[in-house]
Parts: structure tokens; sequence; C-alpha cells
């Protein structure tokens, strides 16, 4: 539906804005409905997809699940469990899901008659106060509309936050407050990076179900996309050599972890030192970024879908690395509570 070139960032007093981008397209605004269709439209005549049909329970019988939905009741040699961010099969498979303050609940509004805004930007939001646990987003469809989310930690209300944001935010207000609201969507972000197994005995996890989503922002289409890849060879292998053992399945979580692992860590670390801050300590540390050079740095480095190259350089870059050490530290003393 729209294509970006970048974000305009802002920290939670706004005094000022980060501009990250590049001249090329950097990500993509997709229907996901279509999306889903079209891959649907690709796969219709070798799979077989049933619609409208939930699995309610699974049971292990004579070395084959045992798959009992609203409808029917299905055999299987293997298991691959693509059930979103509910975790009911995860639990099902004796998987420890992610704990509550990596799944956070969020909204967004389709909204039209929005203003001031330019199409090649995604705008970010930061603040406790304005999204805690997460950022607010607009991700402009046209020069009028826009996609207008957020997500927040699971004791408070998306809803309030986001009707918050429309009418109060200093800058996304603006913007917002005379816009209509013309389609609302809930869901789940999931933070929390992959589960500590996501594969067992005749079974793999893959999607939000897995954990396969980016810590920073809560995205899963690509990188959940590409794990499941990975995952679809190891199946076709175990299909080809008849052998769905743990000891087969666990050639998936090997390779993933080999390929984004480490991305997945640095995330993870990242998420957590950010979000530890006070919204005080993320104004200054946006104003360290501003001086020295932070956007540059995360122009050159910054890649949407593996992050892990931007954190370790921003590691090796002491101006910004060190003060955001010292406002850790500081946050670790002033806010204990935060140590999740
Ligand atoms: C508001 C919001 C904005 C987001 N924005 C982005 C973004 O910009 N970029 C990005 O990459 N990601 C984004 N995400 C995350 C992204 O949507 C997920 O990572 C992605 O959809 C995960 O795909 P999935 O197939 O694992 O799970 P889902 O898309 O949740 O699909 C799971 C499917 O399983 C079905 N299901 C569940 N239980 C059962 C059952 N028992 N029986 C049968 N079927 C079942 C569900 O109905 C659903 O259709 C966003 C999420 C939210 C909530």
């Amino acid at each position: 539906e729209n294509r970006f070139r970048g974000a305009i960032i802002y920290p939670p007093n706004c005094e000022t804005k980060l501009y990250v981008w590049r001249k090329e397209w950097q990500a993509y605004l997709i229907n996901r409905p279509t999306f889903d269709k079209i891959i649907y439209q690709n796969i219709a005549d070798e799979v077989n997809i049933r619609f409208k049909e939930s699995v309610i329970e699974i049971f292990r019988e004579k070395g084959l699940w045992k798959i009992k939905t609203n409808r029917d009741i299905y055999y299987s040699k293997i298991l691959v469990d693509d059930e979103g961010a509910r975790y009911n099969i995860v639990r099902k498979l004796g998987l420890k899901p992610p704990g509550y303050r990596n799944i956070l609940p969020a909204i967004q509004f389709e909204m039209s008659n929005v203003r001031d805004i330019d199409e090649d930007f995604v705008e970010i939001f930061f603040g406790e106060k304005w999204a805690p646990g997460f950022f607010g987003w607009i991700a402009p469809k046209d020069e009028n509309k826009a996609r207008v989310g957020l997500a927040v930690y699971r004791n408070f209300s998306p809803r309030k936050f986001l009707e918050k944001m429309v009418k109060h935010h200093p800058i996304a207000s603006k913007k917002l407050s005379h816009a209509k609201i013309d389609k609302i969507l809930g869901g789940i972000v999931v933070v929390n990076g992959p589960l500590k197994k996501t594969y067992g005995n005749h079974f793999l996890l893959i999607g939000d179900a897995g954990g396969f989503t980016k810590p920073t922002t809560g995205g899963g289409v690509v990188i959940g996309g590409k794990i499941s890849e990975i995952a679809g060879e190891v199946v076709l292998k175990g299909v080809k050599e008849n052998d769905f053992s743990e000891k087969m399945f666990r050639e998936f979580e090997y390779r993933w972890r080999k390929r984004y692992g480490k991305n997945f860590i640095m995330m993870k670390l990242l998420r957590k030192i950010i979000y530890r801050l006070s919204d005080k300590s993320i104004d200054k540390l946006f104003l360290k970024l501003k001086e020295s050079e932070g956007e540059e740095l995360i122009t050159k480095y910054g890649d949407i879908d593996e992050q892990k190259k931007l954190i370790y350089r921003s590691i090796l870059y002491p101006k910004i690395s060190i003060y955001a050490l010292y406002l850790e530290m500081k946050s670790i003393f002033e806010r204990p509570s935060k140590m999740f």
C-alpha cells in the first residue's frame, strides 16, 4: 500500500527528533489480509487449507499426533505450530510461553484526514507516558491516510493510550486530532524473542508461536517468514528420511540460531536497556544521539530486519555507548523495580 525511506523518531518530550533514512526504500506497508490471500493463492494447489476450523486439543496416539478440531479429527506425523501469540498449543506441548511483560496488547486505528505527514516516512513516538513498554507509530498510507497505533504493557489499556496520543501528544495530536477513525484493529505484539526451545519430538514452532519477532519492534512478518523457510527445509528432510524425532528437528533450532541467534540476543538487550530508562533519560539520550552523529550512525548501519550490526557499532562508539551506560546505571539506582 505504501513504502518508506526511513523514520522520524521522537523522544518523550519531543524537543528534538532523529531522522534516519536512505534514498532506497527501506520498508513496505502491506495490507495483511491481501498479503495472506496472495500466499494462499500461490500454494492452494499443493496444500489443503481448512478455513474456520480451530484446533481444540492435541494428543499423542500410537506414534502420531491426534488433532481434534471443532469439526473433525486428524492424524499426523508432524505438528508445526503457527498459532500466533495465543500460546495454547505451546502450553499443551509442555513448553513455556513468553512472560506477560513480553506479550503486549496493541491497537491500531486506520485514520483518514490526517494532516502534515510525509508519505515516505514512518513516525515513531517514544515515552512511558505515551506507550509504556513500547512506542507509538504513524505509518502513512498516502498524504492524508495513515495507520496509527501503539502497544503497551499488559496492565494498561492500549485504547486509552492511543486516544491520549491522538488528542494530547505534542506532535502526533497536531496531525491526528481532526482525523477520522475508519477502522480499529487489536492484536498482540510479541517482544520476547525466540522461546528457550522451539522444537521437540515430532513438532516445531514457527512465527509468533516460537517467539520469532524482533524484540525491538515486535515485527515478525519478515524474520518469522525467513525462519519458517528453515522449518520447511528441515520438515522436508524429515519426510525424505522418515525421521521426525527430536534429534532430527534439533537441526531447525541449530540453523536459525546460527543465522539469527546473535541478532535476537542483541535486540533483546537493546530492548531491556531502552525500556528501563525513564522518559527524562530517553530525552537526554536523544539529545546525545543528535549531537554526536547518532543519526548518521543509525542511517549507515541500521537495518530494519537485522539490527545486530547497528548495536555492535553503537557499542564501539564511546560518545554514545558510555553515555547510555551512565544513564542505565543511574536508572538501576533510581528505578530498581524496573529491573525485569
Ligand atoms: C497492531 C500490530 C501491528 C504489527 N505491525 C507489524 C509490522 O509492521 N511489521 C511486522 O513485521 N510485524 C508486525 N506485527 C507482528 C505480526 O503481525 C506478527 O509477527 C505476524 O503476524 C506473525 O505471524 P504468525 O503467522 O506467527 O501469527 P498470526 O499472524 O497471528 O497467525 C496465526 C493464525 O493462527 C490461527 N490460530 C490460532 N490458534 C488456532 C487454533 N487453535 N486453531 C486454528 N488456528 C489457530 C489464528 O487465527 C491466526 O490466523 C504487528 C502486530 C500487531 C498486533
